[in-house]
């Protein structure tokens, strides 16, 4: 745990991802306690973050407000369990036709799921790991039971601090990162990460384009009046845009490799498999393909690529 501001505190929770640890951001001023974000529900989670409230004479009933970043698992998975001790709970209206939707009525879009992998090319040995590893998942998150929609520019008062939502859709629709405005400081969530490029997938669940969302989401990061973004993990990013620019020359180096993989006509999954070939789990080929996917509606969305099927094979125009 640390102290970046009086009263603003970094509480790196460990997950059973890849990533490691989520941030957590707890904001502690005018009588009441603040949560960004909340992590996994595993036992290690929990009780990593009883210890942090413990060191600083606080229990899980005191935290009165959960802001939420957006519905993955390691920022939402704990949102029910504050909210059934009391604590109200802030999420993007954008989330809740969608992610948050995924999490608490599965049944809305699982056939749109199996039927979104099936049409892209994914073998269904593959369909095997993938749906073990949400089962999994879905046993980790406690969904809010009513959370309260956050509009894009809302500011909200919490913990004696005034944070402006800013909607940044891309890595999750209804993804918001909150700009302390009178610090200068913007707590990023998954939107800017310092080493590795955030997730920008394409699910049964979400808005058409989230590779478009996500670059003019970038594009508005980039003029935020902050010095330092803190983000969902790893360490600070000191260059705020310089690091949005970085994202968005990414990503249009991955559109440019992708065009060069459609010499011939593919399916999604094929291209996942080109595109990410280094060894991966169930989740990790989910993600690739969910990514592969974003990529190439995008270019299709752009007229570069167009597609037949299903099953789909994109092929360049
Ligand atoms: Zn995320
Ligand atoms: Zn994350």
């Amino acid at each position: 745990m640390r102290e970046l501001l009086p009263g603003l505190y970094l509480l790196p929770v460990p997950i059973p991802y890849p990533l490691k640890t989520v941030n957590l951001y707890l904001l502690k001023g005018g009588g009441e306690v603040a949560l960004v974000d909340t992590a996994l529900g595993t036992r290690t989670a929990r009780g990593a973050l009883e210890l942090y409230l413990a060191e600083l004479g606080l229990c899980f009933q005191d935290v009165k407000a959960i802001l939420l970043t957006h519905h993955h698992p390691d920022h939402y998975g704990l949102a029910g369990f504050f909210e059934g001790l009391g604590a109200r709970v802030y999420l993007h209206e954008e989330e809740l036709p969608r992610g948050h939707r995924f999490w608490v009525a599965p049944e809305a879009f699982e056939e749109a799921s199996w039927r979104l992998f099936r049409e892209h090319g994914t073998p269904e040995a593959a369909l095997l790991g993938i749906r073990e590893a949400m089962t999994k998942t879905r046993e980790r998150v406690h969904p809010p039971r009513h959370p309260i929609p956050l509009r894009d520019g809302e500011v909200l008062e919490v913990a004696g601090r005034r944070l402006k939502a800013l909607w940044t859709p891309g890595h999750a629709d209804g993804h918001v990162a909150f700009l302390l405005e009178d610090e200068g400081a913007l707590l990023a969530g998954d939107a800017l990460l310092e080493r590795v490029s955030p997730n920008v997938g394409l699910w049964a669940y979400t808005r058409e384009n989230p590779l478009r969302d996500f670059l003019s989401s970038l594009k508005r990061l980039a003029e935020v009046p902050a010095e330092v973004a803190h983000a969902g993990h790893f360490g600070p990013i000191g260059e705020v845009a310089k690091r949005a620019h970085e994202l968005i020359a990414h990503h249009e180096a991955r559109l440019l490799a992708l065009l060069a993989h459609l010499e011939a006509p593919r399916t999604a999954w094929e291209l996942s498999l080109r595109l990410f070939p280094q060894e991966l789990d169930a989740a990790g080929r989910r993600f690739a393909f969910a990514e592969t996917l974003a990529h190439l509606e995008y270019l299709r969305q752009e007229g570069e690529v167009g597609r037949e099927g299903p099953p789909y094979r994109y092929f360049r125009r």
